[in-house]
C-alpha cells in the first residue's frame, strides 16, 4: 500500500517534463523514441545535462568500461540529484578483450610488426600485452586479429609460447586498453566478468534504473548476471543485452527471453561481422524486440561526426531516421556526448530527427503480430486497434511494473501512451519504451473506477489530458485478486472531470480547488 496521496511537486528544474506536458496539450503527440546519451567528460555538468534534458535526453548512460567507480558514482549521484524522473543504465564492460598500456600512443603504418604478448608491458614501442592472455595460446599463424573497433587489422606471423608477431595490414592510430575483436576465434570468456561482478557490487547500492550487459553470447550470462544482482536485492532490474558478438545471434531468442531489451552494438559487431551485415541484423533485432514485447536501442557512430562538428552528415540523419522507422524504442549516443565538442546540440538534432521520422512510423510501423501469448499482450494489441481506429487522443494505462505499457508500446500507436505508475522507478524505466510518458501517481487503490477516474482526474489537473480528449483506458481490474492487465474502457475526458463523484474525491484527495481548474 502507498502512503500519503500525494502529488509529486515539481522541480524548477524540470523544464523538459513542462515542455512535454505543454506538447500533449497542444496534441503534439509526444509519441517518440527515446534518446539514450552516455554521460563523459564533456557533458557531466549540472547545466550541460540539463539542458541536454531540456532538448529531449530521455535516459542517462554511464559507461563502467571507462573511468573509476568514484567518477560513476559522482556522476550518478549529480543525475539524480539534479532530476530523479530521469532513468541511468550502468554499461557493464563484459569480457572485451583489451590491450594492456603501451609506453605511447602510436601511429602504424601498412607492413609494420607489432607484437601481442603474455607479458606485461615492456616498455617497446611495438609490443603491448593483452587481457586475456590465453588468446597467445589459442590464436594460429595467419588468423587476423581487429584492434581499435576494427580500425587495425593485425595477421599473426609469427607465434611462440608468449608472444604472437603481426604484422599490420591495415594501418592506424593505437592507444593503450584499446579493444581486440577477434573473430573466427574461440575465446572461452563469458559474461559477468570479476570486473562485472565488482561494478555490480558497487553500482547496486546506487539503485541503478537499468544494467545492460557487453558482450552476452547466451542466456546463461544474463541469468549469471540476475543472480549476482540478487545477492544483493530481491528487486528485478531491468537487464539489456548488448548484441556484438556472433554467438549472440545464433542464441538470440534464448538471449531475448532472459532480456528486458536488446541494444545493436554496432561499434563491435561491425567488427565481429563485415560492416555491411550489420544493417539486416539490425533489422533483424528490432523485429526480434517486438516479438518479444522487450525494448530496442540501437547504437553507436548514429551521429559521429558531430564528434568534432556542430552538424550531422546527411548519411547520419538518415541512420537516425531509418532506426526509428524500422520501430526501435531509443537511439544511442556514446562518443557524441561523452567526449564530443557539442553534446547538447546532437541531442537537439537527434530530437529533430526522431520526431520527423514519427510521421513516418505511424504509417507504415503497424506491424502484425500473429502470435500472442499473453491476455496482457491482447489486450494491448485491441487498445491500439481501437484507439487507430477512432478519434482517440491518448491510451492511458494503469502500471506497477511498467509491462502494460511496453504490451501497448510494442504494438506503435499513433497516440501518447500514458502510463500512471504508484512506483517512482517504474515512472523512470518505461522512459525506455516507445512513445511513453509517465506520470507518477503515489496511491494505490483497492477500487477500479476509482482508479481510473483519479487518474484521469490527476492527468487533467497535471495537464497531460485536456477537455474534450477521448481516451483509451487499459488497467487491471481491482477485485483483491492478483489479476494483471485484463481490462480495456473508453472514456472522454469531459465526462470524467464533469463527474460529481469524481470530482469529489479528486477534491477530498488533492485538496484542490477543481472548478477552479475547471473553468
Ligand atoms: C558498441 O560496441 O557498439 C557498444 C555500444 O559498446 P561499447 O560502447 O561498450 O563499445
Amino acid at each position: 500500500m502507498f502512503g500519503n496521496y500525494t502529488i509529486a511537486p515539481l522541480k524548477p528544474n524540470q523544464i523538459h517534463i513542462i515542455i512535454n506536458r505543454i506538447l500533449l496539450v497542444t496534441n503534439i503527440l509526444n509519441a517518440k523514441g527515446a534518446i539514450v546519451a552516455t554521460i563523459g567528460p564533456s557533458s557531466d555538468k549540472n547545466d550541460t545535462i540539463e539542458k541536454m534534458i531540456e532538448e529531449g535526453l530521455d535516459i542517462i548512460r554511464l559507461n563502467m568500461s571507462h573511468g573509476t567507480h568514484e567518477d560513476h558514482k559522482k556522476r550518478f549521484e549529480m543525475v539524480r540529484n539534479l532530476n530523479d524522473e530521469i532513468p541511468i543504465l550502468f554499461d557493464l564492460s563484459g569480457p572485451k578483450i583489451r590491450i594492456g598500456q603501451l609506453s605511447s600512443s602510436v601511429i602504424l603504418k601498412k607492413g609494420d610488426r607489432f607484437t601481442l604478448s603474455k607479458d606485461e608491458q615492456s616498455g617497446e614501442e611495438s609490443k603491448v600485452s593483452v587481457s586475456y592472455p590465453e588468446l597467445i595460446d589459442i590464436t594460429k599463424m595467419d588468423q587476423s586479429l581487429f584492434l581499435n573497433d576494427g580500425l587495425l587489422e593485425f595477421k599473426v606471423i609469427e607465434k611462440t609460447d608468449r608472444d604472437l608477431v603481426c604484422e599490420v595490414l591495415t594501418p592506424g592510430p593505437l592507444s593503450s586498453r584499446k579493444g581486440v575483436n577477434t573473430p573466427n576465434i574461440p575465446i572461452q570468456l563469458y559474461a559477468p566478468t570479476e570486473k562485472d561482478k565488482k561494478d555490480i557490487e558497487f553500482t547496486i547500492g546506487l539503485e541503478p534504473d537499468f544494467y545492460s550487459i557487453s558482450f552476452v553470447r547466451r542466456d546463461q550470462d544474463i541469468i549469471d548476471v540476475q543472480n549476482k544482482i540478487g545477492q544483493y536485492t530481491s528487486e528485478d532490474i531491468p537487464l539489456i543485452s548488448k548484441i556484438e558478438h556472433l554467438d549472440a545471434l545464433d542464441n538470440i531468442e534464448e538471449i531475448a527471453r532472459q532480456s528486458s531489451g536488446l541494444m545493436v552494438a554496432r561499434g563491435d559487431l561491425g567488427v565481429e561481422l563485415p560492416p555491411w551485415r550489420v544493417p539486416p541484423v539490425q533489422k533483424m533485432l528490432v523485429n526480434t524486440c517486438r516479438t518479444h514485447g522487450i525494448s530496442c536501442i540501437i547504437a553507436t557512430q548514429m551521429l559521429e561526426s558531430m564528434v568534432l562538428s556542430s552538424r550531422p552528415t546527411r548519411a547520419e540523419v538518415s541512420d537516425v531516421y531509418q532506426a526509428i522507422v524500422q520501430g526501435a524504442d531509443a537511439v544511442m549516443l556514446s562518443a557524441e556526448t561523452a567526449t564530443g565538442n557539442y553534446p547538447i546540440e546532437t541531442v537537439k538534432i537527434m530530437n529533430n530527427i526522431i520526431r520527423a521520422a514519427q510521421e513516418h512510423v505511424k504509417q507504415t510501423s503497424r506491424q502484425k503480430f500473429n502470435e500472442i501469448s499473453s491476455i496482457s499482450e491482447a489486450i494491448g494489441r485491441a487498445a491500439v486497434s481501437l484507439a487507430s481506429g477512432t478519434e482517440v487522443d491518448a491510451i492511458i494505462t494503469f502500471t506497477r511494473s511498467g509491462r502494460s505499457s511496453m504490451m501497448i508500446s510494442k504494438f506503435k500507436p499513433s497516440q501518447p501512451i500514458l502510463a500512471i505508475s504508484p512506483v517512482k522507478k517504474t515512472t523512470r524505466r518505461v522512459r525506455l519504451q516507445w512513445g511513453v510518458t509517465p506520470l507518477y501517481l503515489e496511491k494505490d487503490f483497492n477500487d477500479t473506477d476509482q482508479m481510473i477516474y483519479d487518474g484521469i482526474n490527476f492527468a487533467f489537473q497535471e495537464g497531460y489530458l485536456k477537455r474534450g480528449n477521448q481516451v483509451v483506458v487499459v488497467a487491471g481490474s481491482l477485485l483483491g485478486l492478483p489479476t494483471s492487465t485484463n481490462l480495456i474502457q473508453c472514456f472522454n475526458v469531459n465526462d470524467i472531470i464533469n463527474s460529481k463523484e469524481a470530482l469529489e474525491r479528486f477534491t477530498q484527495a488533492y485538496n484542490l480547488d477543481i472548478d477552479q481548474n475547471n473553468k
